[in-house]
């Protein structure tokens, strides 16, 4: 029988290579000078769906949502073991924050069949975890956060084991579930060589279309449409097509996207540097925390 997953993907600027260059004067992220990468976390959903694939079979589909360059992450999915890939992307959905970039993802999420939905727990630039919880709300299913292993899949029961900090809970639900996955679950496999050979040849409409103009510079719209189009069926003929989909595609309701959708405002961006400016080695002895705790009091660090 099998079940379905969709796993939610982001692609993030690599926040663990962080130089001098990387803010702007006016605090934004100056994403030119940080590689864009796979959001970790989601590397571990979709191993889970993969594992959930490889056990009891079923589809696994990757959405993410993006520029178009976000296609990069979803060939990689491909070359891992991903079987479908949807890229969403719209100028209208510039400048979402979590509630709308959950409600675009969540009617994006709808268009499928689906069991179990799998988010990673965070993504490392926005880094809120909100994403997984407010899209099972808005879907309307039950959601397991923090799960750091899936003990077992039977007669549509789900039973996970999630992180609670200072220990673990096991928690059991009916399908469909939103899981949101968590960097200890398991270790994604590798792209395998084979499938990388078929899908490095995957594209988005909007890739076909770029690669036509850049092969034809004196070609005019109309027959740079049609070469790209019939390209784009014939990708989609060889199971190659990394779909694209937009807001009108979606029917989602444009109050609910972009800023219009968004309640968050930002007022000020900050950076905050910590630097240790001088160390000292403490005792781990009786005398020497006592001694430690006199020098904080004395410094009025404590009281
Ligand atoms: P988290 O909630 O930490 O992510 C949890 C999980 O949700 C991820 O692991 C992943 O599985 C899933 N997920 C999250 N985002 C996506 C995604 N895009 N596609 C697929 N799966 C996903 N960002 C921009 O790029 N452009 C903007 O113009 C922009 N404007 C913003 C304006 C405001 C006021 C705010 C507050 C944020 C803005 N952002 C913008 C950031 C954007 O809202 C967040 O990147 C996005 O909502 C995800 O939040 P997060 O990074 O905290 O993800």
């Amino acid at each position: 029988m099998g079940y379905n997953c969709v796993v939610l993907a982001k692609q993030v600027p690599d926040t663990h290579r962080i130089t001098g260059q990387v803010m702007n004067d006016d605090g934004t992220v100056n994403r030119a000078a940080l590689p864009a990468i796979f959001n970790p976390e989601d590397l571990n959903a979709l191993e889970m769906a993969l594992q959930i694939k490889d056990r009891f079979g079923g589809r696994v589909t990757v959405i993410t949502m993006g520029l178009p360059a976000a296609a990069k992450i979803l060939r990689d999915a491909l070359y891992r073991g991903a079987d479908d890939a949807i890229l969403v992307t719209d100028r209208r959905c510039a400048a979402s924050d979590t509630l709308a970039t959950s409600y675009i993802l969540n009617c994006a999420v709808r268009k499928l069949e689906y069991d179990i939905v799998l988010c990673g727990r965070q993504a490392i630039d926005g880094d809120t975890a909100q994403v997984g919880p407010q899209m099972a709300e808005k879907i309307g299913i039950t959601q397991i956060t923090y799960v750091e292993a899936l003990e077992a899949l039977e007669d549509r029961t789900i039973t996970t084991r999630r992180n609670i900090g200072n220990g673990w809970q096991r928690v059991r639900a009916a399908l469909p579930v939103l899981l949101t996955v968590t960097g200890d679950a398991n270790e994604p496999r590798i792209a395998a060589a084979r499938r990388m050979m078929k899908y490095k040849n995957a594209y988005t409409p909007m890739e076909v279309e770029q690669a036509v103009r850049a092969a034809n510079p004196s070609a005019d719209d109309a027959a740079i449409r049609k070469l790209a189009k019939d390209e784009v069926d014939a990708l989609e003929k060889r199971g190659l097509l990394i779909k694209q989909w937009d807001l009108d595609y979606l029917k989602a309701d444009l109050t609910w996207c972009g800023r219009s959708g968004s309640p968050t405002k930002v007022h000020r961006i900050q950076s905050v540097v910590l630097a240790a400016k001088e160390s000292k080695d403490i005792a781990a002895t009786d005398e020497g925390i006592a001694g430690m705790i006199h020098e904080l009091i004395q410094d009025k660090i404590i009281s």
